[in-house]
């Protein structure tokens, strides 16, 4: 009945049907030993059946079973047999089980599992009344107003624990949702890397890092060649390639347009040059397929060192300047700002 409820739930319905077996064992022996301390007429079969009814429930426990019609039969059965024993005070057994059974059995057929329940009460009860005194008539009576009360109580908690299933659901939904939302406030749509926004909160994060800016050579004739479509996709290609030519530490975030930013936490200037121009390399071997025919293009690119102090808009400018230089000195190659050692890769 519960199979769509999600683990939680699912866990509370069962913790409550091993609760109630744990109480049924209990209050079997508890008939069993009063009958047999106050020597009722069948004492010996009272004790029997609490022995069988507390092994049986037992034996469900450790199994961790859910509930099913064999069981629904056999604790009838066994309720039942403790009426005919006379055990004293069985009567809260049969309401245990029908709560247990009618919250397994959920809201619509509880009323048929109550009528199982409170007939077989109803029969043995009879079976073993000599004459229908009054006081007989009234215990009748009582115990199907329980039956009814316990019925009621089981649709109500089955009610509560589904009411809280879709609420768990559906905090679960919103977390997700909002995890999503999250991701993609910070991710560019078309390269699956960072944004410029995640750009902005990461280099003000770090004291020091190396900053790559990546820029597409001559972007806009390839464009204006090959089509913005074929353009896109090589904008995906060129951000799958930076991806893989950085370490898992290192950041890749598409800045905008045709322009890629690589921060690398932790590494030497130098590090960050090697980075680049690796990075360059790789690029200008690569063919991109996709169009009618294979295009190959260059990347420049401007590196700087962000140290403890310095702005994240002042490493920006420098590698901003260091690119433009590059791009000056004939594209397709590296260079760091002028103030620090001159090195200078590529051409
Ligand atoms: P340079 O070598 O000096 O960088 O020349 P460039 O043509 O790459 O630079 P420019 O800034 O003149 O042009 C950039 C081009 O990038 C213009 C624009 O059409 C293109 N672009 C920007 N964003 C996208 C995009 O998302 N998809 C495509 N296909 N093109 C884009
Ligand atoms: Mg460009
Ligand atoms: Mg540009």
């Amino acid at each position: 009945m519960h199979d769509d409820r999600t683990a939680g739930i699912a866990g509370s319905a069962e913790s409550i049907q091993i609760l109630g077996r744990r109480a049924g064992i209990a209050f079997a022996l508890f008939s069993g030993a009063g009958a047999w301390y106050l020597q009722t007429s069948a004492w010996q079969w009272a004790v029997a059946l609490a022995s069988v009814h507390a092994l049986y429930n037992l034996a469900l426990c450790h199994r961790k079973a859910a509930p099913d019609i064999r069981e629904l039969l056999v604790s009838v059965a066994l309720c039942a047999g403790f009426t005919l024993a006379q055990a004293v005070y069985s009567d809260i057994l049969y309401h245990l089980l029908l709560l247990r059974m009618a919250m397994w059995v959920g809201r619509k057929r509880a009323g048929r599992v109550a009528a199982v329940v409170a007939a077989a009460q109803l029969i043995a009860t009879a079976a073993v009344t000599v004459s229908f005194t009054a006081d007989i008539v009234v215990r009748m009576l009582y115990n199907l107003l329980g039956a009814a009360l316990v019925t009621y109580a089981a649709v109500y908690i089955d009610a509560l624990i589904a009411r809280q299933a879709d609420g768990d659901r559906h905090m679960l939904d919103l977390i997700r949702q909002n995890d999503r939302n999250y991701r993609m406030a910070f991710t560019d749509s078309l390269t699956g890397l960072y944004n410029h926004r995640a750009y902005k909160e990461k280099i003000d994060s770090l004291p020091q890092c190396v900053l790559l800016i990546i820029d597409i050579d001559h972007f806009k004739r390839l464009n204006d060649t090959h089509g913005h479509l074929i353009g896109d996709k090589v904008l995906m290609a060129l951000g799958n390639i930076i991806m893989l030519s950085i370490r898992s530490g290192d950041l890749a975030f598409r800045y905008g347009g045709e322009e890629f930013v690589v921060i690398l936490p932790g590494t030497t200037a130098q590090n960050g040059l090697k980075v680049a121009e690796r990075l360059r390399q790789k690029v200008a071997e690569c063919e991109f397929a996709g169009g009618t025919v294979p295009i190959r293009i260059t990347v420049s690119l401007g590196v700087a060192m962000k140290k403890p102090g310095m702005s994240s808009q002042a490493v920006f400018e420098q590698a901003d300047r260091a690119l433009y230089r590059a791009k000056q000195l004939g594209r397709n190659n590296v260079q760091f700002p002028i103030a620090e050692p001159a090195l200078k890769y590529g051409m």
